[in-house]
């Protein structure tokens, strides 16, 4: 992508399989439900200005981000859909959206009186959508007491605000059991109904599905879908993949090349601590380029394998900075290919194992590998 790198630690991300999935969860969409592309936190990893490229190519017509910044970063390299900021932007930033054409998120009146009063008169109006804490407990006006307050503000400073969108969000949508999504949609429902009458605005655009909602409540898709997960291949969690028919590609994957190749004798040592030691004569142990400050975090050692020749090598030792050591199955050449997420012929290590791994998420897993691996886009 016209800088070169010069480490032999890189990250893949197959924009070929992000375009599929958008194509596929959008076939099973209701017609009217628009697609946006939520593409924060650099795409979740993935490069946010690529992603948001293929996506808007397959049919995305939004794209969601979570600051004010990372929206910013897509105008300036030249991305013109709108883009919806869905957390919290500074009042005294308000201008810069308006400039720049972002939809921001507003939930509070204050926050709509403070604004006003940093946008110059005749430089634009503010592109808004409303949203609603119906359960996530997290951002969100909560009573319809404070949405009066904030469409009075709306209404007192004439056509600043743009109020063109709705929103809420789920907290459960990837769990099997689906009361607590059912009295959060009924909250939001009831919500809609108050905000019609209220404010007289007619076709607001309305959304409440992330990737879960999106592939199991056709019926909470409204007028556009907020997709990030699922976009990049994997499956919200573990408890409802069994139910997702959707195909997706895993898109991102992760790939080193062996710097040293050596034979160790029984009880010799590798790492700091030396607390993995050879269980006998003969072990290949290699090194490969990839440490914590690459995100590779140091918890990976703990029963963590990689691909060599298409065949499982186990972490020894601890991770260091930029570097550890897996054991062999058979000595290698040096320079051979390592993959520590993605496919190696018939073997495959995806996020998801990484992630149970690690005891987290697979959302996490592409966000914390850090800018110092370079992505190889393709
Ligand atoms: N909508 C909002 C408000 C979000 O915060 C997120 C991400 O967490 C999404 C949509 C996308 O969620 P998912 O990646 O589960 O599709």
């Amino acid at each position: 992508k016209g800088h070169a790198f010069y480490r032999d630690t890189w990250a893949e991300v197959n924009l070929n399989a992000i375009e599929n999935n958008v194509r596929a969860i959008s076939r099973g969409l209701p017609a009217e439900a628009g697609f946006m592309a939520v593409v924060k936190a650099n795409a979740y990893g993935h490069g946010a200005v690529d992603v948001a490229r293929t996506a808007l190519h397959a049919g995305a017509s939004t794209l969601g981000v979570a600051i004010l910044d990372e929206a910013l970063a897509l105008r300036h390299a030249g991305i013109e859909a709108p883009i919806l900021v869905l957390g919290y932007v500074r009042p005294e930033d308000a201008p810069l959206a308006v400039r720049y054409n972002i939809t921001l998120t507003v939930f509070q009146a204050d926050w709509i009186k403070e604004a006003a009063s940093q946008i110059k008169p005749g430089t634009g109006s503010l592109k808004c959508h409303l949203k609603v804490d119906t359960g996530m407990g997290r951002i969100g006006l909560r009573t319809e007491e404070e949405g009066d307050a904030l469409a009075w503000e709306v209404k007192a400073h004439d056509g600043l605000f743009l109020l063109e969108g709705i929103y809420t969000h789920f907290a459960t949508a990837d769990e099997i059991d689906d009361a607590y999504i059912r009295e959060q949609h009924s909250r939001f429902a009831h919500f809609l109904e108050w905000f019609k009458n209220r404010t007289g605005i007619k076709h607001p655009v309305v959304h409440s599905a992330n990737s879960a909602t999106a592939l199991r409540y056709k019926d909470y898709a409204y007028t556009l879908v907020r997709v990030g997960i699922s976009m990049y291949g994997l499956v919200p969690s573990e408890e409802i993949a069994g139910e997702i028919t959707v195909p997706l590609e895993e898109a991102f994957s992760l790939h080193s090349r062996i710097t040293h190749v050596k034979r160790l004798e029984k009880g010799e040592a590798v790492s700091y601590g030396a607390t993995y030691r050879a269980e006998k004569s003969g072990e290949w142990i290699a090194t490969i380029p990839i440490g914590y400050a690459d995100g590779w975090i140091r918890a990976n050692a703990a029963g963590g394998e990689v691909l060599v020749d298409g065949r499982r090598a186990p972490i020894v030792g601890r991770i260091c900075m930029d570097q550890m050591m897996v054991k062999l199955p058979d000595k290698v050449e040096r320079g051979t290919k390592v993959t520590l997420i993605g496919r190696q012929g018939s073997s495959m290590i995806s996020a998801d194992e990484v992630a149970c791994r690690l005891g987290t998420i697979n959302y996490e897993i592409p966000c914390m590998i850090s800018y110092r691996v370079p992505r190889a886009i393709y």
